[in-house]
């Protein structure tokens, strides 16, 4: 297989150093291997502004929707309300997990391209006083659009709500302040902004809630109560941990705080992001999310012409070394790209380079 980078939503291009800690099989047991996870579970908490007073944070086994679901049937009570601010695919997974869990579920949607409106959610909040939790999407990596958080989080506070942020793609990558938003439970996973390999994902949890929900999951393995428990005596994980991926995980943190943290990140993201935006514009391809509502994540773009084909567009340049994401609307055709990972200006150049020659080609 010829090797190539990832411009995608993730898993995505990590260094050479980080796949490197996965060259050696640890034990689970193992005091070293049980310090990594707990000097991991402390790092989340720096990179999340929060401290170990107020706020714990859980890793679990599998992929980003699995620590989604963790929360929402871990958190939600029988008698509780949720109601989910949807305007694209991850939100939409929420509802359909709220759905099969029997969680009482309400939702407002927006178009895809557009942020949820304040005033509905304002006065959903006034009409319907059971709804007990809120949760929205921060980047919804369906499109790219970045979403009001703050916004929300001063609306749900004001109501007394328990707020559930799945900032997946954006956590490590655009600063986020979970003490001061006051977020309840806030989800990401290995794989996207820390720059780690897929394999498990995390929960930074406000404690005084967390500690009200022991015996509400009707999931064992995704029981983050337990998860916790088991995991804050001595970091040894329930059950069987990916130890590779966890050990790499713990590289790429320490490779984050060297490369100058969250803030340093994001404005390498947000520079790959806006040369992307420009010379594609330039090129005829418009993005489908405007400038201000844009995230420095990834980058929906329309096709820009009818004849367009994905496909060869994609092959052509894969041949050439990067890969990119279809998209993800069933309205119009789009194609994706990312910047997250281990990307560069140069490496934003170079595909860009490869575009114009595709466009000019005529193909
Ligand atoms: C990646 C991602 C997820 C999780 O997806 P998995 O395929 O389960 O890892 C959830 N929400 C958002 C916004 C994401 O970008």
């Amino acid at each position: 297989m010829k090797n190539y980078k990832l411009l995608t939503p993730g898993p995505l291009t990590t260094t050479k150093t980080v796949k490197e800690e996965m060259l050696f099989d640890r034990c689970t047991w193992d005091d070293e291997y049980k310090n990594i996870t707990q000097s991991i579970r402390s790092h989340l908490l720096d990179i999340a502004q929060v401290s170990s007073e107020e706020y714990t944070s859980v890793l679990i086994q599998g992929s980003g929707s699995f620590a989604v679901e963790a929360v929402l049937g871990t958190t939600i009570k029988n008698k509780d309300k949720l109601l989910v601010i949807g305007n694209g695919a991850y939100a939409e997974r929420m509802i359909s997990m709220a759905k099969c869990m029997g969680i009482n579920c309400v939702v407002i949607r927006s178009e895809y391209n557009n942020y949820p409106n304040m005033n509905e959610i304002k006065g959903m909040l006034e009409e319907d006083k059971s709804i007990t939790h809120i949760a929205m999407v921060h980047c919804e990596t369906t499109t790219g659009i970045l979403n009001p958080l703050e916004e929300l989080a001063v609306l749900s506070k004001e109501y007394g709500k328990i707020l559930i942020i799945d900032a997946m793609s954006s956590f490590g990558g655009i600063p986020i302040n979970v003490k001061k938003l006051e977020i309840d439970y806030l989800v990401s996973s290995a794989n996207k902004c820390i720059q780690g390999v897929p394999g498990f994902a995390f929960i930074i949890a406000k404690k005084s809630e967390l500690l009200k929900c022991k015996g509400v999951s009707k999931s064992l393995s995704l029981d983050l109560y337990d998860q916790w428990e088991a995991m804050d005596k001595d970091g040894k994980w329930r059950y069987t941990s990916p130890t590779h991926v966890v050990a790499a995980f713990l590289k790429a943190i320490e490779e984050l705080l060297e490369e100058g943290g969250v803030e340093a990140r994001y404005k390498r993201y947000s520079e790959n992001n806006n040369l992307l935006r420009q010379k594609l514009g330039e090129l005829g391809i418009q993005p489908y999310i405007s400038k201000e509502k844009q995230s420095p994540i990834i980058t929906t773009f329309e096709f820009p012409n009818k004849e367009f084909d994905f496909i060869k567009f994609y092959n052509f340049i894969k041949e050439r070394g990067f890969v990119i994401y279809p998209g993800k609307l069933t309205n119009i055709d789009t194609f994706r790209v990312g910047n997250i990972g281990e990307i560069y200006l140069k490496d934003i150049n170079e595909l860009c380079k490869i575009i114009e020659e595709y466009i000019e080609g005529g193909k």
